[in-house]
């Protein structure tokens, strides 16, 4: 079986990933420090601990497995986190990345899957965000993001690294067989947070901002299911297998939603009221974020399956009934 090296495999995306890859016969080793992972969230594939930023560890851990692609989801990622601390962000998605791209390097490993962010556009009025959309972040998060691919491409034309970079728009849902699901401490995601709320977990979900320029006032995103998302990495990592080279894909669906409407459709799948109040923007948040682009489905082969609201939430709400979350 052909090992792939999975960064942050104990973390939300990075465990549904570790299902996928097992699914399609690939053996996923999940390298993971646990500060925002969960242990018992690797369950396909073996765990290393270890930290991005040591490298001695890393050496170690390619030179056990000798993985054939690295897929690289560890990373830190709350936008209101980044405004605050964008010391850790520049020095753990930056600094780590070019650690782990240094060592994948070394030990002749080529192949490279990267998570990255529609965050690295910014606030375009009226553009359509397709791949080509100049990366201008708000925030720390988007740009210790747009620094790794940045990195990714220089690494490329010095030493033939290949990678696949994916921009992901606003990641949502759960394995809708609830093995693994959505699990951050302290959970900002608006998607787990509304249904915290319907849970009674909360006490009310703040909506951040109802003065923007957008229909109902609340900030638009481009929600996509984590099952779709990482059945793209899969296709990512055949992708570089075939020799097709170096790409960036948006992974999103090309619909919008607004806060006020995700709150609608919980309303509808969960049959209870979400109780909210409103408050001020958060800062760094962006009023829209959609993607533009179909170059995941036309060149990738990517079909979305899953990416409804009413899927993604659906599925969240049965990963949410699991109890897992309250671990
Ligand atoms: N949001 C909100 N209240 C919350 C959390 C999020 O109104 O308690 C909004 C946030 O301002 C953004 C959208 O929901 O417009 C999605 O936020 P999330 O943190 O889930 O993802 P992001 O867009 O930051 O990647």
């Amino acid at each position: 079986m052909t090992n792939i090296l999975v960064t942050g495999g104990a973390g939300y995306i990075g465990s549904h990933a570790c299902k996928a890859l097992k699914a399609a016969g690939y053996t996923p080793v999940t390298y993971d420090n646990l500060v925002t992972g969960w242990q018992d969230a690797v369950k396909f594939g073996p765990f290393e601990k270890g930290d991005l930023n040591d490298r001695a560890r890393l050496d170690e851990v390619f030179a056990k497995y000798r993985p054939a692609a690295v897929m690289h989801f560890a990373a830190l990622s709350q936008v209101g986190e980044a405004m605050s601390e964008p010391g850790r962000y520049w020095a753990n998605n930056t600094g780590g990345s070019l650690n782990l791209v240094e060592a994948a390097v070394a030990a002749g490993c080529l192949d490279f899957v990267f998570s990255s962010t529609c965050a690295t556009y910014g606030e375009h009025d009226n553009v359509v965000l397709d791949e080509n959309t100049p990366q201008l972040p708000l925030n720390a998060y988007g740009a210790s993001k747009r620094a790794v691919e940045d990195i990714l491409k220089d690494f490329g034309a010095a030493h033939g690294l290949r990678s696949v970079v994916f921009r992901y728009f606003n990641v949502a849902g759960a394995d809708p067989e609830a093995e693994v699901g959505e699990f951050h401490r302290p959970e900002t995601h608006l998607v787990p947070l509304v249904l915290d709320a319907v849970a009674g977990k909360r006490d009310a979900l703040t909506i951040f901002g109802t003065d923007y320029d957008t229909p109902d006032g609340t900030c638009i995103r481009d929600y996509v299911h984590v099952c779709d998302l990482v059945d793209a990495h899969v296709l990512g990592l055949k992708w570089l297998e075939s020799g097709k080279g170096s790409q960036v894909f948006n992974l999103g669906t090309g619909s919008g939603f607004s806060v006020r409407e995700v709150m609608d459709k919980a309303e509808a799948v969960t049959g209870q009221k979400v109780p909210c109040n409103t408050g001020p923007r958060r800062a760094g948040d962006c009023t829209k974020l959609v993607s533009g682009s179909i170059r995941a489905v036309t060149d990738l082969g990517w079909e979305p399956r899953r990416s409804t609201l009413e899927t993604m939430i659906a599925d969240a709400w049965k990963w949410h009934k699991t109890g897992h979350y309250e671990a």
